[in-house]
C-alpha cells in the first residue's frame, strides 16, 4: 500500500471525527432515555405514597366515625334512661331538672349527628382523592412500560449502528500516521465540545470562527500540511463543501 498524501490523510481525519460525532450523539441519546424512566419511576413512587395517605385517611375517618356512632348510641341510652326515670317523679323541682337533663342531652345527640354528617362528606372526599391518585398511577404504569420498550428497541438498534460506525472507524485509523493518529486523540474532547478537526467556512475556522490569516489559508487550501487555527488549535482541514471555494 501506498503511503497515503498529507492531503488524504487530513480528509481521513475530518472523516473520523464526523465517526466519532456520530457515536458520541448516539451515546448521549443513550443517557438520555433511562433518566426519562428515572423521572417516572419516581413519580410513580410518590403517587403510590399518596395513596398510601388517602387509605390512612380513610381508616382514620372511619375509626371517628364509628367512635362518633357509638356517642350517639350512649346518648340515646342516656335520654331514655332519663324518660324511664321521668315517669316516677311527682315533685316539680326534680321534673325540671331532669327536662334539662334530656334536653342537654338532645343537644349533644344533634351536634354528634352533625360530627357524624361531615365524616360521611369527608370519606366521600377522600375515596375521590385516591380514585384519582390510583388512575394517575395505572396511566403512569403504562407509561413507564411503553418508555421502557422503547427505549430497550432504542438502545438495541443504537448498539448496531455503534457497532458498524466502529468498523468504519477502524478502517479510516489504518489509513492514518499513528503520530497523527494519536495527536487527534489527544485533542477530540467531544464532551467537552472540544473538535480536533475544523473546517474553513468563509476564511473562519469553523470550531471557532477565528479569522485564518491568508498565508495560513493557502497553506490549507494546499493540504500538504498539518495547519492549525491559532485560536482554538483544531487541525483546519479544506474541503470542497465547505465554501473556502474563493479567489486566494
Ligand atoms: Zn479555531
Amino acid at each position: 500500500m501506498n503511503h497515503p498524501t498529507t492531503a488524504q490523510e487530513l480528509d481521513a481525519l475530518l472523516a473520523l471525527q464526523q465517526i466519532d460525532i456520530q457515536i458520541h450523539t448516539i451515546h448521549d441519546s443513550n443517557k438520555k432515555l433511562p433518566k426519562e424512566i428515572f423521572t417516572i419511576q419516581q413519580s410513580i413512587a410518590t403517587i403510590k405514597k399518596n395513596i398510601q395517605n388517602f387509605k390512612e385517611n380513610i381508616q382514620k375517618i372511619k375509626s371517628d366515625q364509628e367512635k362518633t356512632k357509638k356517642e350517639i348510641e350512649e346518648t340515646e341510652k342516656i335520654i331514655s334512661r332519663y324518660k324511664e326515670q321521668r315517669k316516677a317523679i311527682n315533685n316539680e323541682k326534680e321534673l325540671t331538672a331532669i327536662e334539662e337533663e334530656i334536653n342537654y342531652q338532645k343537644i349533644e345527640k344533634q351536634l354528634l349527628e352533625k360530627k357524624a354528617q361531615t365524616y360521611v362528606s369527608d370519606l366521600k372526599e377522600e375515596n375521590e382523592k385516591m380514585k384519582k391518585e390510583i388512575e394517575d398511577l395505572q396511566l403512569q404504569e403504562s407509561n413507564i412500560e411503553k418508555r421502557d420498550n422503547h427505549l430497550k428497541k432504542l438502545l438495541e438498534s443504537n448498539e448496531k449502528n455503534i457497532k458498524s460506525l466502529q468498523k468504519e472507524r477502524k478502517n479510516i485509523v489504518q489509513t492514518i500516521d499513528s503520530l497523527l493518529y494519536s495527536l487527534y486523540e489527544k485533542k477530540n474532547y467531544l464532551e467537552k465540545n472540544q473538535q480536533a478537526v475544523a473546517t474553513m467556512v468563509k476564511k473562519a475556522c469553523s470550531a471557532c470562527y477565528y479569522l485564518i490569516p491568508s498565508q495560513k489559508i493557502i497553506q490549507i487550501m494546499r493540504k500538504e500540511m498539518l495547519v492549525f487555527c491559532e485560536n482554538c488549535t483544531s487541525i483546519v482541514v479544506h474541503t470542497d463543501e465547505a465554501d473556502d471555494a474563493y479567489d486566494i
